[in-house]
């Protein structure tokens, strides 16, 4: 066969599009992506089909895969979230997303009558993946700092108490990074005595930071979670999206049965699974280790203590939850939101101080604000 190659016109509409990506990476500090990794080691394996098809605990005919890898992987996290000893079952996902259906999936199988309660605060893709799975749900309100209110949740689920309650718990919203406290939520329905429950940890951004951080916030599963998801292109930092969705094995075991007549272990959401991520989370967790990512961690928060300092400094009505790298603003100058892909939602703004950001960048940042506040205030020619 011919070797096909790109013509020179298409090699240049790359070559155009890697300086503008590279222009755009180095600006932004609106999304929780952390842009600080290297993992050209990992570019031979570009030239392979991989694919981890099935669960990643069972055989497969199938050997172009990095399973063994993806296992290490998952029993990192399993031991970084506190999974109870060999009663956990997870697997490498495309993203965060991917983890909180899985998790919704595995709670509507086991409390097909179940009444899946969210904070307002709770991530867009929620409400879609509940209709995907025809859910009954109610939203509970939200505090200020994103955490969910609890009155309203206790004084809901009494109302509704002859519907077992599947609580989403958000561990980090997304514009503030507020966290529901677990341990408080247990003892809610613990109070009430509904004897069956679930709750599913949405930690996409911050299961990287609680872990880290003094007082430990209750967010796992020792603290009575029953699943939860992570998200690896977030504070871990990838090229490509993916994830970790975790769970209770025995809780898997249950509903792997019900399919095991089909004669597979078809366990997992997609049938085909990337081969890729589980190699680029393996050598994160490698090369950092647990004292690279506590070092990360302090980093980032420093920054944030820093950033808000700086901007309430200026005037600028900036605040942050305690041990969050987000920091929340008010109505941000155009030009601002501009240059650094600012997401705003509800009137909110934020900056959220991943690892990677320094506070160079910061003090670039403020000299920015501070020429967008005398450009308001001149009088207009
Ligand atoms: C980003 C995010 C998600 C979605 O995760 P993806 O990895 O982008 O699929 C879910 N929940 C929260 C709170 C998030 O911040």
């Amino acid at each position: 066969m011919a070797a096909y190659t790109l013509n020179p016109q298409d090699r240049q509409r790359l070559q155009d599009l890697q300086t503008e990506i590279a222009r755009r990476t180095e600006n932004f500090l609106g999304y929780p992506v952390s842009k600080d990794f290297d993992y050209s080691a990992l570019l031979p394996f570009l030239s392979y089909p991989l694919n981890n098809l099935g669960d990643p605990f069972a055989d497969s005919t199938w050997k172009v895969a990095t399973r063994e890898f993806e296992r290490e992987v998952v029993t990192f996290f399993a031991e970084l979230l506190r999974a109870p000893a060999n009663n956990w079952w997870g697997y490498v996902t495309n993203g965060g997303t991917e983890g909180n259906l899985y998790g919704l999936y595995l709670a509507r199988e086991l409390l097909p009558k179940g009444m899946v309660y969210y904070s307002q605060e709770t991530h867009y893709s929620v409400a879609k993946n509940l209709h995907f799975l025809g859910m009954r749900s109610i939203m509970i309100r939200s505090q200020k700092s994103g955490e969910i209110d609890y009155d309203d949740l206790r004084e809901t689920m009494r109302i509704h108490r002859d519907c077992p309650p599947i609580i989403f718990a958000n561990i980090g919203t997304t514009m503030t990074e507020g966290r529901d406290d677990i341990s408080a939520i247990r003892a809610i329905i613990s109070d009430l005595a509904l004897q069956q429950s679930y709750i599913h940890a949405d930690c996409a951004l911050s299961g990287m930071i609680c872990p880290f951080i003094e007082p430990r916030p209750p967010f796992d599963f020792a603290d009575g979670a029953d699943s939860m998801s992570i998200s690896g292109h977030k504070f871990l930092g990838s090229p490509i999206p993916c994830g970790v969705a975790l769970a209770k094995k025995s809780n898997v075991d249950r509903i792997a049965r019900g399919i095991a007549y089909i004669g597979s272990l078809d366990t997992t959401i997609t049938g085909s699974r990337n081969g890729f991520t589980p190699l680029v989370l393996w050598q994160r967790i490698r090369e950092l280790g647990l004292d690279g990512m506590r070092a990360r961690v302090e980093h980032a928060l420093a920054t944030a203590v820093y950033a808000c300092e700086r901007l309430r400094a200026l005037g600028v009505d900036a605040w942050r939850n305690p041990g969050c790298i987000t920091v929340v603003l008010p109505s941000v100058p155009d030009a601002i939101k501009e240059k650094y892909q600012l997401a705003t939602a509800n009137g909110i703004t934020h900056l959220i101080c991943l690892p990677n950001v320094s506070t160079a960048q910061i003090d670039a940042f403020i000299t920015d604000w501070q020429s967008a506040q005398q450009a308001a205030a001149q009088p207009a020619a």
